[in-house]
């Protein structure tokens, strides 16, 4: 039964295990604002430990037939998928975040990780190259060894399972590390692994902080290769240790996308699916659009009425069917983005609606809630249309012709993902190959198709996750060749 408990442990070996020093720390449901659970405060020396059980568990599990690990991961699938209920109440528990939003989008999209890479490996081919009468190359694609991953709070099993299942598909052993904010489903992922018969070793769960249990993975020098979702700044001082250790780095950062809309866009479709890209998970996805450029011809009418809408969203109680944003993160959380209300007046921005707090009576009155802010009049490139909030905040501004939508759009450094909506189909083409984006959606908004490549360009990430390009990152290409 994959239960939570009081006590989260680190899952070591095939065990669950407490930290070395035996210490924990509090685990805070930001909905109420109280304690429920306590987290292992682990070190180098957990890691360590984590490191010597993946390195044992090695020869093993890559050695392992693609199809007995296809049958392993899709075993984890299927038990992840039985389970959808209790983890999507835990990850809903751990993160604020709607009950209705972690059992459809959360806990469903963390099986599919595992299914998608489980028949991608019985897929994967490698290449050949002939020299015609002489000889012929060919590549072997084999695991880097032992990896890490280290994944962020926003959506928690959803990218660190999206990480761990290539690492472990490639045949790769893994050290992972959740975020501190929202380790639960992360220790439930180690009751199902257990459950699903994962070789002991194959994967470690290491809890704790990020700046002693999470730099002790990237700075364990027989750790080859880190996958690191999380902020440019962390990604910044990730890269800074590894680099020079020659580690194989991914790196998924912030962003600060741009939704571009043209007057001659479908209005309702553009209207309903904005409102998705600009306060879903309340705002805390990384791929949200924070900066609305809007046509000047439809500038008013568009603005009134998202403004409208917005107003209209329901905010509190995580468990209720109505609710469309539960609780911020955290306290701390909230209060950073309230630090950029406040930054958004004093730059001459004017906030149309939102941005209070809302009182939620009864056991959720400590909650992090806050209502969706949007705002306008700001200039492009002040610091609240330039830096990340990563919270229920958007900006609108008004644009007259194409090249300046553009303009506006790739005037920043952040390029993760932007939104176009336009009827005009040469435009989409244009306008899409202009942007300076990892990912583009014309007319559309998150539809993932998990074969695509996937991260982002500029400060938004080195590398790309998702379908080959994962399989590519977790494995060494060897040429091999054969004279003859
Ligand atoms: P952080 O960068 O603070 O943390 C991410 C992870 O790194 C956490 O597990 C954290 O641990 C750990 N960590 C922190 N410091 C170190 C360190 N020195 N060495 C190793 N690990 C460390 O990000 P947040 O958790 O605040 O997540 C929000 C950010 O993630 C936003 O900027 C968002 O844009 C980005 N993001 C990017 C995505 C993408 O695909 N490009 C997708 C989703 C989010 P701990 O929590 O314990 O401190």
């Amino acid at each position: 039964m994959l239960s939570p408990d009081k006590y989260i442990k680190n899952y070591i070996d095939g065990k669950l295990v407490p930290a070395d020093s035996g210490a924990y720390f509090d685990n805070v449901n930001p909905a109420t604002g109280k304690v429920y659970a306590h987290i292992p405060d682990s070190e180098a020396s957990d890691v360590q430990k984590a490191y010597e059980a993946a390195e044992r568990a090695f020869p093993l599990w890559s050695g392992m037939t693609t199809e007995k690990r296809y049958r392993i991961l899709s075993r984890l699938a299927d038990i992840i998928e039985q389970y959808t209920e209790p983890l999507a109440r835990a990850e809903s528990i751990d993160s604020g975040k709607p009950f209705s939003l972690a059992s459809t989008v959360d806990i469903p999209r963390s099986q599919a990780n595992f299914r998608f890479f489980a028949t991608a490996i019985t897929h994967f081919s490698s290449e050949s190259h002939h020299v015609p009468g002489e000889a012929i190359n060919f590549t072997l694609r084999q695991p880097v060894g032992v990896v890490g991953c280290i994944s962020p709070w926003n959506l928690p099993l959803y990218l660190f399972s999206w990480k761990i299942a290539p690492a472990l598909a490639t045949g790769n052993c893994v050290v992972a590390k959740p975020s501190e904010v929202t380790p639960m489903t992360a220790y439930l992922l180690s009751k199902a692994c257990m459950e699903a018969g994962l070789p002991a070793g194959v994967l470690n769960i290491v809890h704790g902080y990020g700046q002693k249990a999470g730099q002790a993975i990237v700075e364990h020098p027989k750790i080859k290769a880190v996958s690191f979702t999380g902020g440019t700044s962390t990604g910044k001082r990730i890269a800074a240790t590894a680099a020079p250790m020659f580690k194989k780095l991914s790196l998924e950062l912030g962003g600060k996308n741009p939704n571009l809309i043209f007057a001659d866009c479908d209005f309702e479709k553009t209207m309903v699916t904005t409102l998705k890209s600009s306060f879903s998970n309340n705002g805390q996805i990384c791929l949200c659009g924070s900066r609305i450029y809007i046509e000047r011809s439809i500038y008013e009418k568009f603005r009134d009425e998202f403004v409208k809408r917005t107003q209209f969203l329901k905010v509190g109680d995580p468990f209720s069917a109505v609710t469309d944003l539960g609780a911020l993160s955290s306290q701390a959380h909230k209060e950073k983005v309230q630090s950029y209300l406040q930054l958004a007046e004093v730059e001459g921005g004017t906030i149309l609606c939102g941005g209070t707090e809302v009182e939620v009576p009864g056991e959720y009155e400590g909650g992090a809630f806050l209502r969706p802010a949007v705002i306008e009049g700001l200039s492009n490139n002040c610091r609240t249309n330039q830096e990340e909030i990563f919270g229920p905040v958007v900006t609108l501004q008004p644009f007259d012709t194409e090249e300046e939508a553009i303009a506006l759009a790739n005037d920043i450094d952040y390029g993760l993902a932007a939104t176009v909506w336009t009827q005009d189909i040469s435009r989409a083409h244009r306008v899409a190959e202009k942007l300076q984006s990892g990912i583009v959606w014309v007319n559309c908004w998150m539809l993932r198709d998990l074969r695509t490549p996937f991260g982002g360009v500029k400060n938004s990430g080195v590398g790309r996750e998702g379908g080959l390009e994962a399989l590519r990152f977790f494995t060494e290409a060897k040429n091999v060749c054969v004279k003859y």
